[in-house]
């Protein structure tokens, strides 16, 4: 089994339309930020108009809806079957595993390419510590109800260090489940997290180190792909001489958000640094400084965000610098 570095593609364009922010969980890492991503729901009318938008700007793009909990827009069906008609490459709906408004009866596995659910442990007990009690079962049971419809399932996992020894184990949990790709995704400061790893005297949820990350995430990775699942995880830490490259600067991603905010990079979206934003139905350019600024800094560390991602000492303290990869840079091991 061969793992590969997934490059990115200016080809490739992704759109993440967060429909609404509520949610009917509190996730102990939630990146929700109401306070810069607002509360509101969007009108299906404004949905569609801006999918429009997306689709006339990068044809064929990928798209995923998320929220919130996207299940709880009464609307998303109509909202899938607009995407379908405008052409998007492929559409993913992200969800927690409570499928709301009976989704799985609105929509069909010709509509929708995947269900994309997420799972913070392979024990329920360290699942609904961070995500909530009874999460982990509703989201178990939400998989195979989208299985038994015909759907494609994956499986996202943020991985911190209260859940890093689970990793081996969802293999098993992935198996019998049949879910079909697992991504893992690394924890940053953000939103929730950032709260709690920043001045509220909250305990942050437990970033993982470097040397933690190296001697266990990719091994996990290669066995659970051994079982015929995709795996992707993110490649976080550079090794020295391994090319830096910022998918803000190369690649075609797009985070948008209600309240209009569209940005280039997930871990810009704390703060109002979006580089693009609605005005109405209209995507215009942001003036600077924006996201866009940063992304052009060459910084020994990698990252420009490195420090949302990076635990413990920061470099420049005496100790080696650490450079941290793009958080969109993906490693891929495929199915055995
Ligand atoms: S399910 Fe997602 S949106 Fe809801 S609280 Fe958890 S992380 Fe946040
Ligand atoms: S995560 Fe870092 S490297 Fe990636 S797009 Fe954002 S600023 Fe650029």
């Amino acid at each position: 089994m061969v793992s590969s570095t997934v490059e990115f593609s200016e080809r490739a364009a992704n759109v993440f339309l967060h429909v609404l922010t509520r949610c009917n969980l509190r996730c102990r890492h939630c990146y929700i930020n109401p306070a810069q991503h607002g509360r509101t729901r969007l009108p299906i009318g404004r949905i569609e108009r801006w999918l429009e938008v997306f689709a006339a700007r990068s044809p064929g793009a990928n798209l995923v809806l998320l929220g919130g909990e996207p299940t709880l827009h009464p609307d998303l069906p109509r909202a899938v079957r607009r995407a379908r008609s405008l052409g998007f490459g492929s559409i993913t709906i992200d969800t927690n595993g409570y499928l709301f408004h009976d989704i799985l009866e609105q929509v069909t596995p010709a509509e929708v390419d995947v269900f994309s659910f997420s799972l913070d442990g392979a024990a329920a007990a360290t699942n609904d510590r961070i995500r909530g009690r009874g999460s982990f079962d509703a989201c178990l049971n939400g998989i195979r109800r989208s299985r038994a419809k015909g759907f494609r399932t994956s499986l996202i996992t943020t991985v911190s260090r209260a859940n890093l020894h689970e990793l081996p184990a969802m293999g098993a949990l992935l198996e019998a489940a049949g879910v079909e790709s697992f991504f893992i995704q690394v924890l940053g400061l953000r939103g929730k997290a950032a709260v709690a790893g920043g001045d509220s005297g909250a305990p942050e949820m437990e970033r993982v180190p470097a040397a933690e990350w190296r001697a266990q995430v990719p091994a996990a990775a290669e066995a659970i792909a051994r079982r015929g699942i995709r795996v992707i995880y993110p490649r976080v830490f550079l090794e020295p001489g391994e090319p830096f490259a910022c998918a803000g600067r190369v690649a075609d991603n797009y985070f948008a958000f209600p309240n209009g905010r569209v940005y280039r990079c997930p871990l810009c979206e704390d703060f109002p640094l979006h580089s693009l934003a609605f005005e109405g139905d209209r995507l215009a350019e942001r003036p600077r400084l924006n996201e866009k600024d940063l992304f052009r800094l060459e910084i020994a560390e990698g990252c420009v965000m490195h420090a949302l991602i990076q635990p413990g000492p920061r470099p420049f303290e005496g100790l080696p610098v650490q450079r941290i990869g793009c958080c969109l840079l993906k490693r891929e091991v495929p199915p055995a």
